[in-house]
């Protein structure tokens, strides 16, 4: 590998990073320089993606094989889709050395507990993480090192995990730049499903709306697209496997989630149609705040773009 030779002492002796598009590429250009790896091994399950890999050169190793990606890995990170992680955990879980922290970077937390956990080994340490950052990009091409910068990275370690392991996982997370916070992986499943996976539902909603309406044409659709549809399909545009995952196994909580959020748009319809502008008044004056408090702590920006041309 290329680039600057890494600071002594890392954290973790041997990092294993299986999958190799937007996250796990990701982690791996931020680990050349920085004290948290002494090696990192890519795998993928696709060779195309590997053969990418070793052109960017952002890994010491690379393989297809992930029983031998995680032989002797200190810190094993799954950055594949949620619904291929128990797949990923049968495959490596008798290769794990004893002692190693198994983690995951998945959008949804429950599920990945139930698929992950029945594979590892006594004394391999489980501790389930969700970086929420993100972009709709996808693939090895797609990363970049400054991913997590000021982002939250939340871990979700299931009870009496090793509070050691729990630190310095946490440690590695904020060596990427990342803000950490501890939550019960069914709190993490309905924060996010708040916050994060029915707004995307949302998104793919009107957007598909928008193109199945028949009198007006696609072409219409995007000549007078206005800011709000234009946000709209960037959300939309994000990668179909990962979300169709993270709606399969955050069923639940979405579920709950949108039941509210009809109800509210119900409650909305009728504003509407009796002519009650003041409800409607205050509900956006109330939505106005929280972006402001959003800009305020730093998880965007009041750029006309939302500072997110740079990929
Ligand atoms: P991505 O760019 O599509 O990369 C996923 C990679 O994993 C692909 O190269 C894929 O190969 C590979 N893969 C799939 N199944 C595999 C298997 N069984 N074994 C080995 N490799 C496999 O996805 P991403 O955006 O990095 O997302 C990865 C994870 O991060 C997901 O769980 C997602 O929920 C989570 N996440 C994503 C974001 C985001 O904004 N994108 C943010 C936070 C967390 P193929 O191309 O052959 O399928």
């Amino acid at each position: 590998m290329t680039g600057e030779p890494r600071p002594e002492p890392p954290l973790f002796g041997k990092v294993a990073l299986i999958g190799m598009g937007l996250i796990g590429s990701s982690i791996a250009r931020a680990l050349r320089t920085l004290p948290l790896a002494g090696s990192v091994v890519a795998a993928d399950r696709s060779e195309a993606v590997i053969a990418r890999v070793r052109e960017l050169v952002i890994a010491d190793e690379t393989t297809t094989d992930l029983a031998a990606a995680v032989r002797g890995a200190d810190l094993v990170i799954a950055c594949v889709p949620v619904g291929a992680m128990g797949a990923v955990a049968e495959a490596i879980g008798p290769h794990l050395k004893p002692g190693a922290i198994v983690s995951d970077v998945g959008s949804t937390k429950g599920s990945i507990v139930a698929q992950m956990a029945p594979h590892m080994p006594a004394g391999v340490h489980l501790i389930p993480a969700h970086p929420v950052a993100g972009t709709e990009h996808s693939g090895p091409d797609s990363g970049f090192p400054e991913l997590f910068h000021g982002r939250w990275c939340i871990l979700t370690p299931v009870p009496d995990t090793d509070p050691d392991a729990v630190e310095r996982l946490a440690a590695f997370w904020q060596g990427l730049g990342s803000k950490t916070e501890v939550m019960a992986p069914d709190h993490h499943d309905l924060v996010l499903a708040i916050t994060s996976h029915v707004p995307h539902l949302i998104a793919y909603n009107i957007v598909g709306t928008a193109s199945d309406l028949e009198t007006v044409t696609e072409s219409e659709v995007i000549k007078f697209s206005a800011g709000g549809f234009r946000d709209f399909t960037r959300i939309a545009a994000s990668d179909p496997t990962m979300w169709r995952d993270v709606f399969l196994h955050n069923k639940e909580a979405v579920l709950e989630v949108l039941g509210r959020f009809t109800e509210d748009l119900i409650a909305l319809q009728r504003n509407i149609r009796w002519g009650q502008g003041d409800q409607l008044f205050d509900l956006f004056t109330r939505t106005r705040a929280i972006r402001r408090s959003i800009i305020d702590q730093r998880q965007d920006t009041a750029d006309p773009d939302f500072g997110r041309n740079r990929k």
